[in-house]
């Protein structure tokens, strides 16, 4: 072999090392940042981190890991997947993978796949009713082992699809949270993927090598609506790189005055003959009182 080629071939292994060692940093620290601001993990809590066999959920998985080992609060991780009984479904794959991690884990067996087939009327999409069995059967679960909160793993472009979906389609300015109690106020839900690119998490997953399972084995497609809005989200990235960061921005800095939801701002307060608080901080300034 020529030395020039070996030298090559070092720099590569080099440079893929760095760059591995600079994203695996980014992860962790956006993930670290995202648990300090929310208050995610406390002290002695029993995280039950919801695995589905995608490259989000096994990101989540190895970066809470990780962070646990110099984590200074000490909690516990326990892993779950939810076997949905589709078919071919590889049921070797997550036991063998969480085994050799040495993680707790457990595999609930629920056949909702047959379920949601017998529920589902003819052409309308199957995730809606499948989404909510799964939601019930994991936050039941959750109970069942002690769990004090559950980790999913949305990230931060599937915070701000959600965002545009409710403003395209349901007329609300409202994404995905943080943290969120459950409806019965039975579970504590977080994401600590919050902060996260999913470009990254990709590229993690392929540098991890996680042993992905498809997920379309219900054979059913990925909601169209959402589909359109990744695809334009996507298209935002090339035109204008940073625009999807700052959207995911502005859903953490809320301005309710200069919105028009009168149940968050009272607009009736407003009166020149009264000291008003003018909030300037949309402008870059800190917020002073003034005198009208
Ligand atoms: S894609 Fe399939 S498994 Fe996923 S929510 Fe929809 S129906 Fe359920």
């Amino acid at each position: 072999m020529q030395k020039d080629t070996l030298n090559s071939g070092f720099s590569d292994k080099r440079k893929f090392r760095y760059d591995s060692n600079k994203l695996g940093k980014r992860l962790r620290r956006q993930v670290g940042r995202a648990i300090a601001d929310y208050s995610m993990i406390q002290e002695g809590d029993r995280v039950m981190v919801c695995v589905s066999g995608g490259k989000d959920s096994y990101a989540m998985l190895d970066i809470l890991l990780s962070l646990r080992r110099n984590a200074p609060v000490d909690f516990e991780l326990v892993a779950v997947n939810l076997d949905q009984k589709q078919p071919g479904f590889p049921e070797d794959v997550l036991p063998t993978y969480l085994s050799n991690l040495g993680v707790s884990y457990h595999v609930i067996e629920e056949d909702t796949y047959s379920i949601v087939k017998d529920l589902t009327p003819v052409g309308k999409t199957t995730c809606p009713i499948c989404s909510r069995l799964r939601r019930g059967i994991l936050y039941g679960f959750a109970d069942k082992i002690g769990a004090t909160k559950i980790a999913l793993g949305h990230h931060s472009d599937d915070v701000v699809e959600t965002l545009f979906l409710n403003m395209f389609f349901g007329g609300r300015l409202k994404a995905m949270p943080p943290k969120l109690k459950s409806d019965d106020g039975r579970n504590i839900v977080i994401r600590p993927l919050y902060y996260c690119r999913e470009a990254d998490i990709s590229r993690w997953s392929e540098i991890k090598e996680f042993p992905i399972i498809p997920c379309n084995l219900c054979g059913s497609q990925e909601n169209l609506q959402r589909q359109a809005i990744k695809s334009m989200l996507k298209d935002w990235d090339k035109l204008q790189p940073g625009r999807v960061e700052s959207i995911a921005r502005s859903i953490r800095k809320v301005v309710p005055s200069h919105l028009g939801d009168a149940a968050m701002f009272d607009f009736s307060r407003l009166d020149i003959s009264k000291l008003d608080f003018v909030d300037i901080t949309d402008l870059g300034g800190e917020p002073i009182k003034s005198s009208s």
